[in-house]
């Protein structure tokens, strides 16, 4: 291990690096759908709500459509007390896609997701890894918008931002993504089942395999559950191992 690594990992709480004792993958496809194919949306399901006119409208927008879309969104009353929305940062074509919840404050303020404090335990953690948002991954939230007071996402906000977080999946085409806390989680898979007894398995959404973790701003309050946190990372780069073996990259 590198020193650079294992200061990481001290600073962390981490070391000793925790070893896995063979941590085996499940099946993929549990709680996931395969990918629709591109257009099939529209064309199979037309819109018959305004809700549904508005999911299938974001999920054929580009890049451009999206960022421009996000800012201007009303669709919930948190656009009325946010200082700015928090698309998300990272490589758009990263192998790793992050999701954690929502902008707090400081997130709210400089627009960008995951500055805070559960922010530099984030990169450290990403660091120990040899990932960086500067380079190779991808940070979103579920929220595009603070809640006010960092109070809990309400599921009406979720439904409404949610049809973001999928396009922003479609688009980057992760190969993996880590799910960091409950609404990450329940919002990805679709169940209401506890983080522990999700952990430690490989799930999916939408065909892209899926792993869950602990929310960072979690770890900082609960020091114990780190060592568990930096199990699911090494099982998230041995799974990542393992795809990247059976499968090379698309071209
Ligand atoms: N917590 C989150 O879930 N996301 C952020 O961007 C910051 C804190």
């Amino acid at each position: 291990m590198s020193s650079r690594r294992e200061t990481m990992l001290r600073e962390m709480g981490l070391a000793p690096l925790w070893k896995s004792r063979g941590a085996k993958a499940g099946t993929i496809g549990a709680g996931g759908k395969p990918p629709a194919p591109p257009g099939s949306f529209v064309d199979e399901d037309p819109p018959s709500t305004p809700s549904v006119a508005r999911e299938a409208r974001i999920a054929r927008m580009d890049w451009t459509a999206l960022k421009a879309a996000v800012p201007a969104c009303t669709a919930c009353a948190l656009h009325k007390s946010r200082t700015q929305t928090v698309f998300g940062v990272g490589d758009e074509n990263a192998d790793w896609l992050l999701v954690g919840e929502a902008p707090g404050a400081e997130e709210d303020q400089k627009g960008e997701p995951f500055v805070g404090q559960a922010g530099k335990l984030l990169d450290a953690m990403l660091a120990a890894i040899d990932l960086s948002r500067d380079t190779n991954v991808y940070i979103a939230n579920v929220l595009k918008c603070r809640p006010p007071a960092n109070r809990n996402p309400d599921p009406s906000e979720v439904a409404q931002c949610s049809p973001h977080l999928q396009r922003q999946i479609d688009l980057i085409k992760p190969r993996l993504i880590l799910a960091m806390g409950r609404f990450a989680v329940q919002t990805l898979l679709g169940t209401e089942a506890s983080i522990a007894s999700l952990r430690g398995k490989l799930h999916a959404y939408h065909g892209v395999p899926l792993i869950v973790t602990y929310h960072p701003a979690y770890l900082l309050r609960t020091l114990p559950d780190k060592a568990k946190a930096w199990q699911d990372l090494v099982f998230a780069v041995r799974t990542f191992e393992g795809l990247q073996a059976r499968e090379p990259a698309p071209t």
